[in-house]
């Protein structure tokens, strides 16, 4: 390739590969009502991408398992299917992406869940010298919750399987560690409905949140989970190509 002239080569492709180094950082965010196929989703993207996972939902009911004192400011919200206060978990997941494990990249899932956490965060990016690279909306309509959260069984390591849409292969165990398969507490159907009615005040924001920052990407979650990956990860992987160019 010719030098552009009045440039040195060497120091174009030096700058060229900096820059990569700089952008192909792949901080990705699900959001998606309760049920839509967040987890689903990322046990597949974390796979394809090699990104270390943070489920602000796994992180509490593992703080509540254990008894520590993020389980103890947790459990009642949790248990009322509320939201946890924002300095509570604002803290964990700032802390948790200071970690060298994320520096090349993440992906959140299930936070940021209000417009408070959505500041914080990108405050917290931009201070670093980094930024979001994109938002993945996995939208399935209320209807469509109800009947994915009562069918939804998880073991005790978070796999996530349904017993009509993705039963395991021995009934009530886990296919990967042969652990029993519990239903999650607040998958109650009162619990349900609560929360969905808190996605619909203190999380939905979010969506024109990101929309009017051009990061966020639409998917159709009532398809399969084989149908909305495929869609996912060709996105995410234009993005980094598009990143790269
Ligand atoms: P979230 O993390 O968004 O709460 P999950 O990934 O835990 O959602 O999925 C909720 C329930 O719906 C689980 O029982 C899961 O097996 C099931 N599920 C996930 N994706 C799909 C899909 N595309 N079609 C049907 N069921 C699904
Ligand atoms: P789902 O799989 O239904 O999307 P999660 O497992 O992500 O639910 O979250 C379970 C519960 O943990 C929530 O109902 C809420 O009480 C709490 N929680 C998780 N993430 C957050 C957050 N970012 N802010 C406040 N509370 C949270």
């Amino acid at each position: 390739m010719p030098d552009l002239p009045g440039t040195d080569g060497t120091e174009a492709v030096v700058r060229k590969e900096l820059a990569i180094a700089v952008v192909s950082e792949l901080n990705l965010i699900l959001v998606g009502p309760p049920g839509a196929g967040k987890g689903t989703q990322a046990e597949r993207l974390t796979q394809d991408f090699g990104l270390p996972y943070y489920a602000t939902g796994n992180i509490l009911r593992e703080a509540v398992a254990n008894g520590t004192e993020l389980g103890r400011q947790a459990k009642e919200h949790m248990d009322a299917g509320g939201l946890v206060p924002d300095d509570v978990i604002i803290g964990v997941i700032l802390e948790a992406l200071k970690q060298d494990e994320a520096a090349d990249g993440f992906l959140l899932d299930g936070f940021p869940r209000t417009v408070p956490q959505a500041d914080a965060l990108g405050e917290a990016l931009q201070n670093a010298g980094r930024k979001i690279s994109a938002v993945l909306l996995i939208d399935v309509p209320d209807e469509e919750v109800v009947r994915r959260l009562s069918g939804r069984r998880v073991s005790k390591a978070g796999r996530v399987y349904h017993v009509d849409f993705d039963p395991p292969k021995h009934e009530g165990r886990c296919d990967i560690d042969g652990s029993e398969l519990i239903q999650r507490d607040d998958d109650k159907p009162e619990t349900i409905r609560k929360r969905l009615s808190v996605y619909h005040e203190q999380t939905e924001p979010l969506v024109e949140y990101y929309e009017s920052r051009d990061l966020l990407r639409r998917f159709d979650g009532t398809r399969t989970p084989t149908e909305v990956h495929d869609h996912v990860r060709a996105t995410v992987a234009t993005l980094r190509l598009e990143d790269e160019l």
